[in-house]
Order: structure tokens, then sequence, then C-alpha cells
């Protein structure tokens, strides 16, 4: 089969085999190396998820695919390369990063994303939409953690792809990532299908809580039983890791994660005194809201007897309240 969308696929393969070897083996790669060392990735990281690095010029892969007579203007459609105003000619659209292939779920790289390397802006550059490419429909690494995520019938779903290499490296295998972009219904249905448990790994900071918070709600309709992974504040999985070590992220982040209901209830109770009247009787309300809000009457019974035995309440007046909050949702 010829068509524009395996050709597009063939130039994509020959440019991580390009990319990646000018990082491993090349003296053009030395800025790629350094910053590798810098961020600590090993050998094992850098073969597993096939990372590359795309020099510092204008022509390294479109020397390349012109070579091996790709048609230059779908590899532009693919946005592998760029379309120079004056004359039509191409450009490599990709230099001076490091570049990660970006897989569909058989293993196909269909897109990269570039982290510069030297302070440029975008820190991330990645590819555009394509016929072969949609963000929303993807999840980074779902092939290569797809074997884990089905024996433990769990996945951690990651802000970035750098996350998910990082958390590879402290052995966490089922690891994934969206691609910069919200939670779609389509990728909380692809993870169902895959796994029934994802640990929400975000970054610790508040757009990370938002994220987790929203991206929970769609997997939650899609069917999976959402957990929310903690960390200090600030830090992403990758600084986790690299500040306490592998077996610290394993135990005390993947390990603690909390139900989405103890992640409320912890969100829940930030700026209020409990022993003050007033905050207590908030707090009370507020997680009787979101209790209500849970489908299975057991998981209602289960944090229902939590909150009375917590506060030394009664189930019975709890059930009363509850009936309320019912009623004026009406
Ligand atoms: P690093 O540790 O290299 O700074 P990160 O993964 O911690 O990177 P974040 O700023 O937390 O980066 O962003 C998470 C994800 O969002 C990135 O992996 C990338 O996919 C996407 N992203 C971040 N910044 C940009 C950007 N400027 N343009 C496009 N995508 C971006
Ligand atoms: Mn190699
Ligand atoms: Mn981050
Ligand atoms: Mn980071």
């Amino acid at each position: 089969e010829n068509g524009p969308q395996s050709i597009m696929r063939a130039g994509h393969e020959l440019a991580a085999k390009l990319y990646h070897h000018v990082l491993t083996l090349t003296e053009e790669g030395k800025a790629g190396r350094e910053y590798i060392a810098e961020r600590g990735f090993t050998k094992e990281q850098i073969e597993h998820f096939q990372i590359g690095f795309a020099p510092d010029r204008w022509d390294a892969l479109t020397t390349i695919l012109s070579k091996r007579q790709f048609p230059l203007d779908i590899m532009a459609q693919a946005s592998l390369l760029g379309t120079r105003q004056q004359d039509g000619g191409h450009f490599d659209r990709f230099r001076q990063r490091l570049m990660f292939p970006i897989w569909d779920g058989q293993g196909n790289v269909i897109a990269f994303g570039g982290r510069t390397v030297s302070g440029e802006q975008p820190k991330y550059l990645n590819s555009s939409e394509s016929p072969i490419f949609q963000k929303g429909r993807t999840l980074y690494g779902l092939h290569l953690a797809r074997p884990t995520m089905r024996k433990e019938s769990t996945a951690v779903l990651f802000e970035g792809y750098v996350d998910v290499i990082a958390a590879w490296g402290a052995g966490v295998r089922n690891g994934i990532a969206t691609l910069g972009t919200a939670l779609t219904e389509e990728q909380a249905r692809l993870l169902r299908r895959n796994a029934e448990t994802v640990i929400l790994c975000y970054d610790s900071d508040q757009a990370g809580t938002d994220a987790a918070f929203r991206s929970a709600g769609l997997l939650e309709e899609a069917g999976c039983f959402v957990k929310v992974a903690q960390m200090p504040d600030g830090l992403d999985p990758d600084d986790y890791i690299r500040t306490y070590g592998a077996e610290r992220f394993q135990s005390n982040v993947i390990g603690a994660s909390l139900t989405m209901m103890a992640f409320k209830m912890r969100y829940l109770r930030q700026g209020k005194n409990l022993q003050h009247e007033a905050d207590r009787m908030r707090y009370i309300e507020e997680v009787l809201t979101e209790i209500s809000t849970l489908q299975r009457a057991v998981e209602r019974d289960h944090y229902l007897r939590q909150l009375a035995d917590e506060f030394s309440l009664s189930l019975e007046a709890l059930k009363q309240e509850q009936i309320q909050i019912y009623r004026s949702r009406r």
C-alpha cells in the first residue's frame, strides 16, 4: 500500500532512526548527550523510548528523505518538514531538540515531541495534527505499557512524556501520557480497554490538581476506578524521582495513591479548621455531597461510615442529612 499515510509512517520511521543515530553515535549529537546527562537519563531509557536528537541544521532530515525519494510535500503535511515561502523548498522543522518519537497503539512512529536543549521557545515543539496523528486519540507510550497495564489491570497517567520515561526508569512500567492537552473521552475509553484502575500522577501544582479532577470525571464515566498520586508542592514525577529516588517514588507516591474520594476529602479539608464547628459542619456537608455522587451503594455506605466514625456522628443522622442534599438538588 502506497497511500500518503503509509508514506508518512515510513518517513517517521526513518526520521526516528536518524535522530536516534545522531544522538547516540555522532559528533552532532553532543549537545543532546550533554543535555541527557544533565537530566540523568540512562542508556536503557534512551533505547527503550528510542530518544534521539535533531541536529542544529536546516537540512539533516530533508536531505535523507529526499535521497530516499520521499515526496517532501507529504512529509511537510505531516509537519516533519517546513516549506519555504519564496521557492516552495523544504527544511527540517525540528532542529537542536531532543526528539521523542510518539507511536500509535501498534508501535508505528506517527509524530514527534521535541524538547529544546538551548532554552529556545517553545520548550516543547510537538508535531501538528496530521492524517496519521490525532493528539486526542493518542496516548504516549501505550504500546510499550500495554503488557504491564493488562497484567496489573492498572495504568499510571502522567502529564508529560518525560515523566513516563523517568517513571519507567524507576520501575513503573505501565506509564502513559497525554500530549500536552487535556484528556479526551476517546483517550479515557482507550485506557479503559486496557486497564480498570487508573492512577493519575500529575504535576503537583494548581494546574495539575485541576486537570486531575477533570480527568477523573472522564475516566469514571468511561468505567475506570481512579486513584490520585500525590507529591510535595511544585514537583512533577520526574523532579520527584530525581530528588527522592525510585524506591520512594514507588512506595510514597504510586503505592500511596489515594482513592478519588479520599483525595477529594483531603482537598476539602484545606483551609478549614475542623476543630471549629462552622468549618466542621461545612466540611461534613461538602463530603456528604461528594458521597451522594458515588454510583455504588456499598461505596456510599463505606464513606458514610468513615465520616460517622471520624466525627462521632450516627450513621442515621448522616443519612438524614444526605436525603436533604438529594432533595435540594432536584
Ligand atoms: P520538563 O521537565 O522538560 O521541563 P515537563 O514534562 O515537566 O518538561 P510541563 O511544563 O510540566 O513539562 O508540561 C507537561 C507536558 O505538556 C509536556 O510534556 C509537553 O507535552 C506539554 N508542554 C509543555 N510545555 C509546552 C509547550 N510550550 N508547547 C507545547 N507543549 C508543551
Ligand atoms: Mn539504539
Ligand atoms: Mn512537568
Ligand atoms: Mn518536568
